[in-house]
């Protein structure tokens, strides 16, 4: 079958590249590999479509962690998926597509269902799946700590990763969702995120993006005020279409850069985007929605109202982020880490989508063999909401 994701030989070339000078195209290549075997408890998926997610192209930038690392550390935490260590690794974290293939231990599913796989791998058996599976030590995120990912003519997933395709989306739309749409569901509505309340004021970093479209629509649906900061004027009117109070095109309005040239904080400009939210009529901040990290974290804890909560679940920036604690402990704020979604999280979020009241908002659907094209324009920041693979 066809696949897309690395093997040893492209990542030794990869890794031979300065970081600052790779592109994810690079660390991308089309594999000709066997139809991945069952075990008792996966089944075996045709995916129709894909959606692109920013952990294929840390991926294929082998940055922070190489593929084959990931998936060393998943075997670890899941000795009975050591058939995940091959000499390739096949990337991609959402499909849609009809199952192909059960293993002997499935029940709940047959062949010819027509499903959307969610990301979250867990070994069934842990007792603290019936509270929070995100707190397994046995967690991973499919085709990104495994092998056996979406961006190939088969995939397999444990039959604990399905969920019934939303009868209501056409194919594109129901591959593109599940995993930025269930991680902003957990991060803002869910128990273990930042709860929202109505009447509060949520600031979005990289609104337009795949994070970032849900995260606006979840906001108006929960009755709380957004305020979304993007780069540009198209991503503006995106945001205003999907129904953000308030934007801010952060390179029109000087709001940052918050860090110095040298990495320091740059605590004028947090200064000055304090100033420019209050011309703006912003008086308080109840919740950041935080996934920047090093470029923003700092300006995050300052610009939030006392009390108020940060919710954070990644660093594309940078993780080695600082922040002056005192705005953190004086003005008792806090900062929760957030991860993907457990699977009533995922199955909540899903519901939302299924009923119309949230609809991704899809950049454009392309073949798959674009793949390393679309890797590129995303690492550039040049696309917005999420985009599709045909496969
Ligand atoms: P996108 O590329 O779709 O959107 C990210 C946006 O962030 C960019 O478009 C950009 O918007 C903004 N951004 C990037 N750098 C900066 C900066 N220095 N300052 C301000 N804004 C910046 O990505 P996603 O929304 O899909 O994912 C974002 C991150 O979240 C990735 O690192 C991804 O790996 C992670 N993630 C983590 C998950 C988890 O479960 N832990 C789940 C999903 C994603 P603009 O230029 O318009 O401001």
């Amino acid at each position: 079958m066809w696949a897309y994701g690395v093997d040893k030989d492209k990542l030794r070339e990869i890794q031979k590249i300065r970081l600052e000078e790779r592109l994810p195209s690079f660390g991308i290549k089309k594999l000709d590999v066997p139809i991945p075997v069952l075990k008792a408890d996966e089944v075996l998926i045709k995916p129709k479509y894909s959606a692109l997610n920013f952990n294929s192209i840390w991926s294929s930038m082998a940055h922070p962690v190489a593929p084959f690392q990931l998936i060393s550390g998943h075997i670890a935490r899941n000795p009975i998926d050591k058939d995940h260590m091959l000499d390739y690794a096949i990337f991609g974290s959402d499909c849609s597509g009809t199952i192909v293939g059960v293993g002997t231990n499935v029940y709940d599913w047959s062949i010819g269902d027509d499903v959307v796989v969610h990301c979250n791998v867990i070994n069934s058996s842990d007792p603290i799946i019936e509270s929070d599976s995100m707190k397994s030590e046995t967690q991973s995120i499919w085709g990104y700590e495994t092998n056996f990912g979406a961006f190939a003519e088969y995939c397999k997933v444990k039959a604990s990763q399905l969920l019934p395709k939303p009868s209501s989306l056409d194919w594109p739309s129901a591959a593109s969702y599940c995993l930025t749409h269930s991680t902003a569901y957990r991060m803002l509505v869910g128990d273990n995120g930042a709860r929202l309340k109505a009447g509060e004021t949520c600031l979005i970093w990289g609104a337009a993006g795949g994070l970032g479209t849900f995260a606006i629509q979840l906001c108006k649906l929960a009755g709380v005020k957004s305020v979304a900061v993007v780069s540009n004027d198209e991503k503006a009117h995106i945001c205003k279409e999907l129904g953000a109070d308030l934007v801010i095109n952060r390179s029109k309005l000087d709001f940052g850069p918050f860090l110095t040239e040298d990495g320091d904080q740059n605590k004028l400009a947090w200064a000055k985007g304090k100033k420019i939210l209050a011309s703006l009529g912003v008086d308080k901040i109840d919740v950041v929605f935080e996934h920047v990290g090093a470029a923003t974290l700092g300006a995050s804890v300052y610009f939030l109202k006392k009390g108020g909560r940060i919710v954070i679940c990644a660093a594309s920036s940078g993780y080695d982020a600082k922040i002056d604690l005192r705005y953190l402990w004086m003005e008792v704020k806090s900062i929760i880490g957030s991860h993907f979604a457990n699977y009533s999280e995922a199955q909540e979020a899903s519901n939302l989508i299924n009923s119309g009241h949230i609809v991704p908002k899809i950049y454009g659907v392309y073949d798959i063999s674009k793949l390393g094209q679309l890797m590129d324009k995303m690492y550039r920041g040049e696309t917005f909401g999420k985009v599709v693979f045909k496969h």
